[in-house]
């Protein structure tokens, strides 16, 4: 059973439905007690750069006073956090982080779909067959986890490596000891899984055998109705058994100050 899911859009990211109050109401149905808000944030953009799948920076306002108000309403029936799904670039991270922070803010989760960054990088979620940039990924990702601000990582394995398994698993294993050695959780991603993407891998998770790392599951919410326990995601509960993934907590994890 899922006491928490950490991982939850509104539709500010322009690619998600439904308003906070139905995300909130499906959260509880669906037997969680905590549910953690964790949008993709705005980012501090040059001028004449918008992206299309985030907030603007001048909707962080809206954003936590939309959820400080139901976070009060709902306190006596669930627990409501305020957080973001925050990219590490080295341009913008530190300035992001600065103006997050003018505002309630109680975690941020790292969900790396870019290297460098938006900006002047590639998606890494495209068919990509560069060990180079998949070391660079890695690397990145790895960097961002060091910052210590993150929660837990997101969709670790986002990186869609067209390449053999073998390469893929010894860049990949760099994950898994930073993981361990930072005590920063890995999620498995339920909207890849319902949506057949390539992720969460096999190839990655299978690691968990020989790492045995601290994973989180996350809904990755874009619609309320996505807001599911891992045995109504047809087909989880048999992933999570062949790679060995124990759920610790009832999915509860320590939220790291990021302030
Ligand atoms: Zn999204
Ligand atoms: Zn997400």
């Amino acid at each position: 059973m899922m006491l928490a899911n950490y991982h939850t859009h509104t539709v500010r990211c322009k690619h998600a439905k439904g308003t906070e109050r139905e995300y909130i109401e499906a959260a509880i149905k669906e037997g969680f007690k905590t549910l953690g808000f964790s949008d993709h944030t705005p980012q501090p953009y040059p001028k004449g750069f918008t992206s299309g799948i985030r907030m603007d920076m001048d909707q962080i306002g809206d954003y936590t006073d939309t959820l400080v108000k139901l976070k009060e309403e709902y306190k006596d029936q669930i627990q409501i956090l305020i957080g973001y799904e925050v990219e590490y670039t080295l341009k913008y991270f530190d300035a992001l982080l600065k103006e997050l922070r003018q505002y309630p803010l109680d975690y941020i989760i790292q969900g790396q779909h870019f290297v460098k960054d938006e900006v002047e990088g590639i998606y890494v979620g495209r068919p990509n067959e560069s060990e180079e940039k998949l070391k660079e990924y890695v690397d990145f990702t790895i960097e961002g986890m060091k910052t210590g601000l993150f929660t837990y990582l997101a969709h670790p394995d986002l990186f869609n490596f067209a390449g053999p398994d073998d390469i893929y698993q010894k860049h990949m294993r760099r994950i898994f000891e930073a993981s361990l050695d930072l005590n920063i959780p890995l999620e498995v991603n339920f909207l890849g899984f319902i949506e057949g993407r390539h992720y969460p891998s096999k190839r990655f998770f299978e690691l968990t055998k020989e790492y045995n790392p601290h994973i989180v599951l996350g809904c990755d919410a874009h619609a309320p109705e996505q807001l599911k326990q891992a045995e109504h995601v047809p087909g989880m509960s048999e992933f999570l058994k062949e790679c060995n993934i124990k759920v610790t907590n009832n999915n509860i994890v320590t939220i790291r100050n990021c302030k």
